[in-house]
């Protein structure tokens, strides 16, 4: 019991160490903007009491070995200096354990938790005052080292375990909600906070310690206080990351709570069209303006058009949200200014409540799908879930999962659709499309499930399925003999930033001995830079070998003209939307017959899609378009069908 009870060494070098790291680390946590909520406060605590901590061992240390300071300090001084340090040392694990429970956001919600949770500091503290005036717990010994009485002062040290077991359960329970390295940052955090009191104890150096709690809190700050992965920077925004935390520990805990979710409609449009300083200036404007809502001064950016705000514990009380609502509506009649520019934007407002209306991420997810398709109608309501018609969202699972089992259960077939092109008279080309028929649910569009099959990433195996099925087809039918020169085979997002992309093509290639310029493949252009980088050198490297690109769908979205005219395609597919409109209003017309002289102007072949009318063939015709596609000449049909279509039109 001699190692519990007996003084401690101290080593300067330790302390002033210490206190480095502990300034750098406080440095940094009042830099960021976290610093004035819960999570930030407990840490801030942390933090000075620390530094406390160091200091008053380091005027200890100077009254032990230096004879000047010796002097200076003189015994009653040293003796308050020790106190003090005890003092400090035991307030740590207390607010260790309410940092990490703010982390988590778990509240002490009623007084009995909050005095249970300090009553072993409360205890210690009782121990130090006591002990100071009585020496029932410790004594000063002649040189001025604080001395336990064993075994009533060792007890603070069994105090201090308690936090010990209770911070365990909380590491064990809610790590799970975290990143893995947010999550080994904690365990280190824990593992250098409590592993140092008994090796406190047993190497009788209380410098080691101080250090690892410095070196521990010098950790969080780079982890947890340094937000970017949580907090937008520049905006003040948090991150969908943030969110998904927020919800996760929520749910976690069986908290009920509410998100507020404002949707701007073509807000991603509006802050694409301006330049970087006026989109984040716009930005970090409607942030600060909502965070005023937020009890946690909290905003979440989360996709390109949704803020959301978080109301904890106001589930009951509707007339939050509604008062909430009604400000917003009376703000966003108003005009947001930016730089020069005043700028107006229409808002729908929704709120989902956790867990009753989604009890999981996923589930959250699927809501604010559904959502979307009822925002873009503008209604100005608050849109509540239990309005919503969340048979699409069943009707949305059931597909991802028939779409999962389509390719083991053989239901999935490509059909062709011939293009016509009118210099030759023939049908030299065809697009493939998928078609998947459900023994239940009969016919499912393509434009229905191949965007769930991009969620759920069997879109990669399916589009080889489809270039596999191309290239049999091509290898075993009379489809060359016929006058067929290529296939065009949609290639989806997901693919072609797929780093095996080129070899997988180039390895069903050759299986079925077909040539790269039998084959062309349709994408789309997309926004996002990264994305769009990584598909130009898989375009690129296809091109090189001899597959050929088209544009699909263009003139919907919103073309970048300049990125376009850089692309690779040779090929332009006039979407069937803009066909369609054309040949119903004098203005749609005037915007096709502008899209086919700007093709034209880049040296492109253009396809017009969705042509159903002999009347709108012959114009489409004499605009000068070089294929047609629609059901005026074919529908999409069967590998067999689609041979005999040939042998008869181009035989
Ligand atoms: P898309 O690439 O724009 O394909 C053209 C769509 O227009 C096809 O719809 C086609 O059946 C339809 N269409 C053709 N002519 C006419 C017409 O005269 N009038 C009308 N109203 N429609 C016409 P489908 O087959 O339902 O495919 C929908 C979308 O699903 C496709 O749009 C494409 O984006 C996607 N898709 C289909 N098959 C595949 C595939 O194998 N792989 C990938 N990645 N996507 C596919
Ligand atoms: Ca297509
Ligand atoms: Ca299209």
């Amino acid at each position: 019991m001699e190692i519990l009870t007996n003084p401690q060494t101290y080593e300067p070098c330790f302390s002033i160490a210490s206190l480095v790291l502990l300034f750098v680390t406080f440095g940094i946590h009042l830099s960021e903007e976290k610093h004035f909520n819960t999570q930030g406060r407990f840490f801030g605590a942390l933090v000075v009491d620390a530094i406390l901590l160091n200091l008053m061992g380091f005027l200890h240390t100077l009254y032990l070995y230096n004879d000047h300071a010796h002097l200076v300090i003189g015994t009653e001084l040293n003796n308050f200096i020790v106190l003090t340090e005890k003092i400090a040392a035991h307030l740590i694990p207390l607010f260790a354990i309410r940092y990490v429970m703010s982390i988590f956001q778990i509240e002490t919600d009623n007084i009995l938790k909050k005095a249970l949770l300090i009553l072993p500091t409360v205890y210690s503290m009782i121990v130090f005052m006591v002990g100071f005036y009585t020496g029932f717990y410790f004594y000063f010994t002649q040189e001025g080292q604080l001395k336990y009485i064993y075994p009533q002062g060792a007890t603070v040290y069994l105090a201090t375990d308690l936090y010990f077991i209770f911070a365990t359960y909380l590491l064990v329970k809610y790590t799970r909600s975290l990143s893995t390295e947010k999550s080994s940052a904690l365990w280190i955090f824990y593992i250098l906070m409590f592993l140092a009191v008994p090796i406190r104890i047993f190497t009788k150096s209380s410098c080691i310690f101080e250090f690892s709690v410095s070196l521990s809190l010098l950790l969080c700050v780079y982890t947890f206080q340094n937000p970017s992965e949580f907090i937008d920077r520049t905006s003040g925004a948090a991150t969908k990351t943030a969110l998904n935390f927020i919800i996760n520990t929520n749910l976690l805990q069986k908290r009920e709570f509410t998100l507020l979710g404002i949707h701007i409609d073509r807000f991603s449009v509006v802050i694409g069209e301006k330049s970087p300083e006026l989109a984040y200036e716009l930005l970090s404007q409607i942030t600060d303006y909502l965070k005023g809502f937020s009890p946690e001064k909290t905003v979440f950016f989360t996709d390109n058009e949704d803020f959301s705000i978080i109301f904890l514990n106001t589930m009951p009380d509707e007339t939050v949200i509604v008062k909430t609502v009604e400000q917003l509506r009376k703000r966003f009649k108003e005009v947001w200014k930016v730089g020069n520019e005043e700028m107006k934007f229409f808002e729908t407002t929704y709120a989902i409540a956790f867990p009753d209306e989604a009890d999981s991420i996923e589930r959250y997810n699927e809501v604010r799908g559904v959502l979307g398709k009822v925002l873009s109608k503008q209604s100005r309501e608050i849109i509540r879930v239990s309005d919503l018609n969340l048979k699409v969202v069943e009707h949305d699972k059931k597909i991802d999962s028939i779409v999962k089992h389509a390719l083991e259960e053989g239901i999935l077939e490509v059909y062709y659709q011939p293009i016509y092109s009118p210099s030759t008279g023939k049908f030299s080309s065809c697009e493939a499309l998928l078609r998947l028929k459900d023994p239940q649910l009969g016919f499912i569009s393509p434009a229905i499930f191949m965007p769930i099959a991009e969620r759920n990433g069997t879109i990669l195996a399916i589009d080889r399925f489809v270039l596999a099925a191309v290239c049999e087809m091509l290898s075993t039918s009379d489809a060359r003999k016929y006058g067929l020169e290529y296939t065009e085979v949609n290639l989806s997002v997901v693919d072609c930033i797929q780093a095996n992309l080129v070899d997988n093509v180039k390895s069903t290639l050759s299986k079925y001995q077909v040539k790269p310029s039998e084959i062309n493949f349709e994408v789309t252009e997309t926004y996002d830079q990264g994305i769009s980088a990584s598909m130009d050198e898989n375009i690129e490297k296809l091109m090189d070998i001899g597959i050929s690109f088209s544009m699909d769908d263009f003139g919907t979205g919103y073309s970048n003209i300049a990125r376009i005219a850089a692309m690779p395609a040779e090929l332009f597919k006039l979407d069937k939307s803009i066909i369609q409109s054309a040949f119903e209003s004098e203005t749609s017309y005037m915007v096709m017959i502008n899209l086919v002289k700007i093709i034209k102007s880049l040296g492109k072949e253009i396809v017009a899609e969705g042509v159903e009318t002999g009347e709108q063939a012959r114009q489409l015709i004499k605009l000068g378009c070089d294929h047609i596609q629609g059901f005026f000449y074919a529908r999409p049909m069967p590998k067999d069908q689609f041979i005999q279509f040939l042998r008869d039109h181009n035989g």
